[in-house]
């Protein structure tokens, strides 16, 4: 008795119980193979061991050839609306949300599915969502009537950072599973959810990585023979599209403008990189600003997966130890920072499709350029080590396919799914709490509002602050009279930001000054992006509950009207800062501009030095006006000392190994309309940089060596050739090379050095700002490191400008102005040389102004900047980034202006250590 006891037992615990007890006939081709695929019994599990058949409903084998999870197979953008368009055009449980276009032109698409009744009532669905989302005007009694009827939406977002190449895959036959399958938990989750998921989240990088894949990472087979990935993703950046705090990016807006229309109360981004499936709980430090109830149902749903799948017997399912809730930037905080529920996982990946040998406690899925390994904001140790967190750990080595991987998410988000379904009216209630509270909490806890006040000399970075803020679908308001707050007497037409808003928290969040709660903790990203500072513009934060009642008139888009008085035949243009002065000297290039080297006033118009000169002209005047610049016209140029504004030649040089931070560079100057040549090592190594270019910048790259950026990618021997071909037709974007490793080398070091003997002005950002200094092109000025227990991730800290007359600070009118800490180089310059010195860090603790900075006495008195004359030209070093993610717009005009005035800097020699310039420049 006893021994079948035990067996009965054990007959019950292998029964596939709850989950495949339909009666469908089963896909056995299926079956077989992704068992087959999966490289371990307990990398299975009973939500994906079989594929429910079902008549005139495709599989993606049916209609591309092959399951997701098929070893060497990654699907493109055109073939995945293909699948779901096929899968669409069979079952009405699953429609198509077409959500606009990319940089390349490829289609952003969400696919939602769903029972056929919620379906058909999808726009009801939304408008029932939206009215939770801004509750104003509901009565609770409302509002449990909506909740009553309405289906929350589940969102997943996959593919975003596209070496990260497994979700997409996943999605499909997650829609298909989801459209067809026949089991109460189905049932369940088709009646109260509704899940909508992206095709592809970057549909540019996807299909340039898929290329790159084909190419080159289809045939290696270990971790240890690992290819470079490509030199681009999307257009411009490559896992920032996770930090694009401020939307800059096309695609990213397409999927906020589809959040905001929708409003699904959860999102989930699908993530590679940890073994083997790590589910994120919003561990600290978290904004306290979000709501409580987020907090609380973060871990619920990470622990219920948990539960699930260790309870599967799946090993290496773990929570916390990896990221927190700390930056508001990433792509999926839309949803938190919209009273939604972020959700996010990583899992394990390997860079493509190959399975292979994989040790635990590696690097990324490609090779460096993906998520840290071990986790920036961890304190757990090796990814191998038991943990309360990890109950049963990843195995230290494993061989691992891409179907154990999509066995790992499609697990995890389908007992998420039904962890939703099943509570799908708290998700909507809170959903309801979260944007209520945030309403109220306007109203009880200071701040109680903003105001950006009117009259600023530069409104157009008052405008990027408030655009900003409506992408984001908070409301902003016009004041209608003067406004009179505790803090100050503001003038008519100041923008006013109330916190008693739906969005009100999420105002509070990206304009306070971000207090980081325990200097002890490490975050992931950045601590600091407080937007007045970053804009260099006015907010003030008040405490007057008096701000609520200002009565404002809604701005829907602030644009800035630029104004020309007089009819002069000189047209003067004040120099405020604005970043459209770029603009106006590009958009009108083959004018002749000059630059005023000291204020004038102009009847009742001050022109600060740097303040342009042209001749008058209808186009001058439609152009200060389409950029919202100031004028005004004079009979004849002043009599001051001024230098003619040449457009440089300028190259912009990027390594082909870390193109993201230059792409940031190519992002604004493509913005602001400035011309640049974007060069490789192939240029540089050419030689003869001079006769090309007046200006060479090099944005910051080579992950804060000079060695890095000068030997960039290793050469193994073997060439990685980026080319379009007719194979590969998404590789050779934006350049092209037979081999993108090697790096410029020392005979690439000898043609900048002597482009700037030769006159040229080279110009390097951040950690680029090593570069000179260790390869002696500037050899008075050293480069040191901060020390292993400084800690500053992105906080914003003072700068002391010392040489106001300088051009790089035109437009400055204070002495101590906000930038970000970009984790540039400690430069140190001799004494006698002290001079080059245009700006520095106070690096007190009260200069810290945003963010956490531990160890700021290490930067004290630290150069900011330097003008360092060498040979016939200058090298100009930024231990700053002045143009950092579409960010810090408060500091571009300095790159801007040491671009546009390459040929004025002030004569070394001539220049006293500080006060005004008496140097006489052509
Ligand atoms: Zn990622």
């Amino acid at each position: 008795m006893k021994l079948s006891r035990i067996a009965s037992l054990s007959i019950l615990a292998l029964a596939p119980f709850a989950y495949t007890q339909s009666t469908q006939s089963q896909d056995d081709e299926y079956a077989k193979l992704v068992k087959q695929w999966t490289t371990k019994p307990e990398f299975m599990s009973p939500l994906v061991d079989h594929l429910p058949k079902a008549p005139g409903i495709p599989t993606t084998r049916d209609v591309l050839g092959y399951y997701a999870g098929a070893p060497k197979k990654l699907t493109k953008v055109a073939e995945l609306g293909k699948y779901y368009r096929a899968l669409a055009a069979a079952s009405k449980r699953v429609k198509i949300l077409p959500t606009g276009t990319t940089d390349e032109g490829r289609e952003c698409i969400v696919i939602a599915v769903s029972d056929e009744e919620n379906i058909r009532n999808l726009d009801a669905n939304k408008a029932a969502l939206a009215k939770l989302a801004d509750p104003r005007g509901l009565s609770d009694a409302d509002a449990k009537k909506i909740i009553a009827s309405a289906k929350p939406i589940y969102m997943f977002t996959g593919g975003l950072h596209s070496a990260e190449t497994g979700p997409p895959e996943m999605l499909m036959e997650l829609a298909y599973r989801l459209a067809v399958e026949d089991t109460p938990m189905y049932d369940q989750i088709r009646k109260n959810v509704i899940v909508m998921m992206s095709a592809v989240a970057e549909p540019d990088g996807r299909d340039r990585y898929v290329d790159w894949y084909n190419r080159y990472k289809i045939s290696e087979e270990g971790e240890n023979d690992r290819v470079p990935g490509p030199p681009y993703w999307g257009k411009y950046i490559f896992h920032d599209n996770n930090r694009d705090i401020n939307y800059s990016q096309i695609t990213m807006r397409n999927w906020l403008k589809f959040y905001l229309e929708w409003h699904p109360p959860i999102m989930h981004d699908l993530h590679e990189s940890q073994p083997f499936l790590y589910t994120f709980s919003g561990q600290s430090p978290q904004n306290p600003t979000l709501d409580p109830i987020l907090y609380a149902e973060l871990p619920w749903f990470s622990n219920f997966e948990m539960t699930k799948m260790i309870g599967f017997g799946m090993p290496g399912v773990w929570t916390h130890a990896f990221v927190d809730m700390w930056s508001p930037g990433y792509l999926g905080f839309m949803s938190s920072n919209h009273n939604g529920m972020l959700r996010m996982y990583e899992t394990f990946g390997n860079g493509g499709a190959n399975t292979m040998k994989r040790t635990v406690g590696g690097g990324g899925p490609d090779g460096g350029a993906g998520e840290a390994a071990g986790g920036r904001g961890g304190r757990g140790g090796g990814m191998t080590s038991r943990e309360w967190y990890r109950p049963v750990p990843p195995y230290r080595n494993v061989e691992w396919s891409m179907r154990n991987n999509t066995n790992f998410m499609e697990t995890g988000v389908l007992s998420a799914l039904e962890l939703t379904a099943g509570f799908s009216s708290t998700i909507l209630e809170n959903f309801y709490k979260k944007s209520r509270n945030s309403i109220e909490s306007g109203k009880t806890e200071a701040p109680y509002g903003y105001v950006l006040p009117a009259g600023q000399a530069d409104m157009t970075r008052v405008a990027f602050i408030v655009n900003t803020l409506r992408l984001q679908g908070i409301e902003v308001g016009r004041a209608t009279a003067e406004v009179k707050l505790k803090e100050g007497t503001y003038p008519a037409g100041s923008l006013i930001v109330k916190r008693n808003q739906p969005y009100g928290r999420l105002a509070k969040i990206l304009l306070e000054k971000q207090n980081f709660p325990d200097p002890a903790l490490t975050t992931y990203d950045d601590t600091g992006w407080t937007m007045g500072l970053m804009s260099n513009a006015q907010v003030q934060e008040s405490a007057d509950k008096a701000i609520l009642d200002v009565a404002v008139q809604p701005v829907d888009q602030l644009a800035i009207p630029g104004l020309l008085k007089g009819s002069g035949a000189v047209t003067a243009i004040v120099q405020n800062g604005a970043n459209s002065l770029a603009t106006l000297r590009y958009r009108l290039k083959d004018q002749k501009f000059e630059a005023i080297e000291q204020a004038y006033k102009s009847g009742d118009v001050d022109l600060p030095a740097g303040s342009l000169l042209v001749a008058s002209s209808p186009r001058v005047k439609s152009v200060i006006e389409e950029l919202g610049l100031q004028a005004v016209t004079l009979a004849q140029a002043p009599n001051v000392p001024k230098h003619l504004l040449e457009v440089p030649r300028l190259a912009v040089f990027t390594t082909w190994g870390g193109t993201q931070d230059v792409g940031w560079v190519r992002y604004a100057f493509d913005h602001y309309e400035v011309n640049y040549d974007l060069i490789y090592k192939e240029r540089i190594k050419k030689g003869n940089l001079r006769a090309d270019y007046d200006v060479i910048l090099v944005p910051s790259q080579g992950r804060g060596s000079g060695k890095a950026l000068i030997f960039d990618i290793e050469s193994k021997g073997k060439p990685y050739a980026y080319t379009k071909s007719a194979d590969f037709p998404s590789l050779g974007a934006y350049g092209e090379s037979e081999d993108i490793t090697g790096g410029m080398g020392l005979a690439g070091v000898a043609e900048l050095d002597k482009f700037v003997n030769q006159g040229g002005v080279l110009i390097t950002l951040g950690g680029s700002s090593f570069f000179p200094a260790e390869f002696g092109l500037t050899r008075n000025v050293d480069a040191a490191r901060t020390s292993a227990q400084f800690y500053a991730p992105g906080p914003i800290v003072e700068a002391e400008i010392l040489k106001p007359t300088h051009p790089i600070f035109y437009g400055y009118t204070q002495k101590i102005v906000p930038v970000r800490w970009a984790g540039g180089p400690l430069l140190r310059v001799p004494t006698e040389d002290r001079k080059q010195i245009l700006m520095q860090f106070p690096g007190t603790d009260k200069s810290v102004l945003s963010g956490l900075m531990r160890g700021v006495a290490e930067t004290r008195n630290r150069p900011a900047v330097v003008d360092v004359p060498v040979g016939q030209g200058h090298v100009v070093m930024f231990a700053t980034n002045p143009c950092y993610r579409w960010q810090n717009l408060g500091e571009f005009p300095m790159l801007a202006n040491s671009i546009l005035n390459f040929n004025d800097y002030p004569k070394a020699d001539a220049t006293p250590a500080a006060g005004p310039s008496a140097a006489a420049n052509h």
